[in-house]
């Protein structure tokens, strides 16, 4: 296997940027784990310079089109995002001189449409409609990508480099850092985290356990356990679940599909603030708290096993969502309101 990692453990000085990502620190889990008997512990994927774990896939999914001479230089980057996706591609893009299109919907932040194009992104707003309408945001990446000259529609869903980037880095760094991990744990977005992480720990101990984590409303958790899902439903967790299966997903390396309510995801990312110190996401306390749901229903087989939950990105991005009371308030998902689950 070719390991084809973008910086060497060690090295204190970068070329650019890009050897910036990856080797992000692991933390143990002390006080909001501290009912287990399994030991939790969170990779901090907000460390990449481009503040998540989609720096990773950003770089690399470049990287693999310039080597299948997909992407020239002079070439275009198209995809549908507003958000971890763009920045990463957006900051490869930047030092490798591509010009980027993004088309994002329109219910996205005005704040993260100013961040794409800070760094020099061309960005196309569009409606918020299901993906078969032809005005949905990746129908018109891919509708761009025909129509401009040496464009590269990147489809972090359906492309397999996504997942290959992180069987060939993130898994093999993760084996560097905890050679004795049990369980590996991530939210399922595209799917390309959990797989191909999961890939290669699998075939290192193949008694290691792949868990993803799904927003009730998400339709990842019924395809999963029942094969169908009715339509998809409205919740306010971002960045992981989904209303298709992208290719990037493979249920058959998954050992369980566990379901995280938005009570749950948001008020475990306020304690991971409050009692360890952890500055992540909304995606990160959602994987944080369906490791519990999991730790709880495998029940006694747990004790001394080995936890690693993947934390995607910041909470500085969601500072007006779950560190704002009122708007906590106004969506039921204070605790005080609520009653605590932990
Ligand atoms: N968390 C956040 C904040 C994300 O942006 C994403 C990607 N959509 C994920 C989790 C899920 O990661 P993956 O796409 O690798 O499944």
């Amino acid at each position: 296997m070719t390991q084809t990692t973008s910086n060497p453990p060690n090295s204190a000085v970068h070329e650019n940027v890009l050897g910036a990502i990856g080797n992000t620190p692991i933390v143990r889990l002390n006080r909001v784990a501290a009912d287990e008997s399994a030991e939790i512990f969170a990779k901090l994927e907000f460390t990449n310079p481009g503040g998540s774990i989609k720096d990773r896939i950003g770089w690399w999914l470049l990287e693999d089109a310039e080597r299948r001479g997909l992407l020239k230089p002079g070439g275009v980057v198209v995809e549908g995002t507003g958000g971890n996706t763009g920045i990463g591609l957006a900051m490869a893009a930047a030092v490798k001189g591509y010009r980027c299109v993004f088309t994002v919907p329109d219910k996205m932040s005005e704040g993260k449409i100013k961040v794409l194009r800070a760094f020099g992104a061309e960005v196309v707003v569009t409606l918020t409609v299901p993906p078969e309408n032809p005005e949905n945001y990746c129908a018109v990446a891919r509708e761009i990508a025909r129509k401009e000259p040496n464009a590269f529609y990147i489809d972090q869903y359906n492309n397999l480099a996504n997942g290959d980037y992180h069987y060939r880095n993130t898994g093999p760094e993760i084996l560097r850092q905890l050679p004795e991990i049990d369980v590996l744990v991530a939210g399922l977005g595209t799917g390309g985290t959990l797989c191909g992480t999961g890939r290669f720990l699998k075939e290192q101990n193949p008694a290691l356990k792949v868990i993803g984590i799904d927003p009730i409303g998400s339709i990842l958790y019924d395809m999963y356990t029942h094969g169908k899902s009715g339509p998809a439903q409205p919740y306010l967790i971002e960045g992981i679940g989904k209303d298709c299966v992208p290719a990037n997903i493979d249920f058959d390396l998954i050992d369980a599909v566990v379901q995280v309510t938005d009570h749950q995801g948001f008020s475990m990312t306020r304690r991971m603030l409050k009692e360890e110190g952890i500055f992540a996401g909304v995606s990160s306390g959602s994987a944080v708290a369906g490791a519990l749901n999991w730790l709880r229903e495998e029940g006694q087989g747990t004790a001394g096993l080995k936890v690693l939950v993947m934390c995607p990105d910041s909470g500085s991005r969601y500072i007006s969502k779950v560190y704002d009371d009122d708007w906590m308030t106004a969506n039921g998902l204070l605790d005080e309101l609520n009653g605590v689950s932990w």
